[in-house]
C-alpha cells in the first residue's frame, strides 16, 4: 500500500471498527515537532551515548554531563509544539475512540495537545521537570539551571539532600510501577492497539503491544522503518505519522 489516501482509508477503517482503542507513541510522533528521535540517522544516540542510571548516581561528573546535555536541549523542548499527529491523537481521545495514550516520550506534548494528564501514561517519565531520587519531591528546572550555571553542579534536594534528576527513566533505572500496571491493564482491555513512531526495541515498554495482541486486540503500526513486531500487526503503514493519522481521523 503506497498512496497516502489508501493508507489513510485503511487506518480510518480500523479506527471506525474499534470500540476501545489504545494509542502507544514513541519518539517518532514528535520528530515533526522538531525533537529528534533516538535511532534514526540524525537521532540523538547517533551522536551521544546515553548515561546509565548507575553512572548518574555514582559519578558527579556524569551528573554534570547529564544536566549539561539537558540544558543544552532546553531551547528545543521549550519551542516544541504538538504537531498534527499529537492533535489527531487528542481528537481520538476526545471523541471516545481511544481511552488513553501510552507514551515512551518524555516531552509532555500529548498533555500540551489537550489530552488530560490522567489519560497520558508516561512509561519513561517526563523531562520538563525534575524529581529527587531520595524523597520524590518535584522540582522545576529553572532554579536547578540557575544553580548549575552559577556553581557548575546541580543543587541537592532542599527537602532531604538527595540527588535531583530529570523525572525521566534512564537505562538501568526501575520502571514506574503504577504506569506499567496501567499500561498493561489498558492493553488487556482494548480491541485496537495503535503504535505510532516507535522502533519497538526498548523493553519493557515493547511488551505492552505484545500483551494487547495476546488479549485479542488488533495491532496497527505506523512507523517509517520496520519494527520487530510488524509480523504481529494486522496493518503496518510505512509513512509519516502526521499526514496519515490526521487524514484518517478527518475521515471518521
Ligand atoms: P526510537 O528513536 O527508537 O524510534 C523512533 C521510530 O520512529 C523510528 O523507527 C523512526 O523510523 C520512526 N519515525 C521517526 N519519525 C517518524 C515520523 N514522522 N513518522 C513515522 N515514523 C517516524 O524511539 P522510541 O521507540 O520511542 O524509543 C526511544 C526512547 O527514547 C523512548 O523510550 C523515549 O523515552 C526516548 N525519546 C523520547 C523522545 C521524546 O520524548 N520526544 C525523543 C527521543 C527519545
Amino acid at each position: 500500500m503506497n498512496a497516502a489516501a489508501d493508507m489513510q482509508a485503511a487506518l480510518a477503517a480500523k479506527l471506525r471498527a474499534a470500540t476501545r482503542a489504545v494509542i502507544f507513541t514513541g519518539a517518532g510522533i514528535s520528530t515533526e515537532s522538531g525533537i529528534p528521535d533516538f535511532r534514526s540517522a540524525d537521532g540523538i544516540w547517533t551522536r551521544m551515548a546515553p548515561i546509565d542510571f548507575a553512572d548518574f548516581v555514582s559519578s558527579e561528573a556524569m551528573r554534570c554531563e547529564a544536566w549539561r546535555r539537558r540544558f543544552a536541549m532546553e531551547a528545543m523542548f521549550a519551542a516544541a509544539r504538538p504537531n498534527r499527529g499529537h492533535l489527531a491523537v487528542a481528537a481520538l481521545i476526545a471523541r471516545g475512540t481511544a481511552s488513553c495514550v501510552i507514551t515512551q516520550n518524555i516531552d509532555n506534548l500529548h498533555q500540551d495537545s489537550g489530552v488530560a494528564a490522567d489519560m497520558v501514561i508516561e512509561l519513561h517519565g517526563n523531562t520538563r521537570y525534575a524529581r529527587c531520587l531520595g524523597c520524590n519531591l518535584r522540582v522545576e528546572l529553572e532554579p536547578i539551571r540557575a544553580h548549575f550555571e552559577r556553581y557548575g553542579v546541580a543543587p541537592d534536594c532542599a527537602a532531604c539532600g538527595g540527588l535531583l534528576k530529570t523525572a525521566t527513566i534512564s537505562f538501568g533505572q526501575a520502571m514506574p510501577e503504577a504506569e506499567m500496571a496501567r499500561a498493561h491493564a489498558a492493553a488487556g482491555a482494548c480491541d485496537l492497539f495503535v503504535v505510532l513512531g516507535s522502533s519497538l526495541v526498548v523493553y519493557p515498554a515493547a511488551e505492552v503491544p505484545v500483551q494487547a495482541v495476546r488479549h485479542g486486540a488488533e495491532l496497527v503500526i505506523i512507523n517509517r522503518e520496520p519494527t520487530p513486531l510488524d509480523d504481529l500487526a494486522g496493518l503496518v503503514l510505512r509513512s509519516g505519522i502526521g499526514d496519515t493519522l490526521d487524514g484518517a481521523v478527518r475521515a471518521l
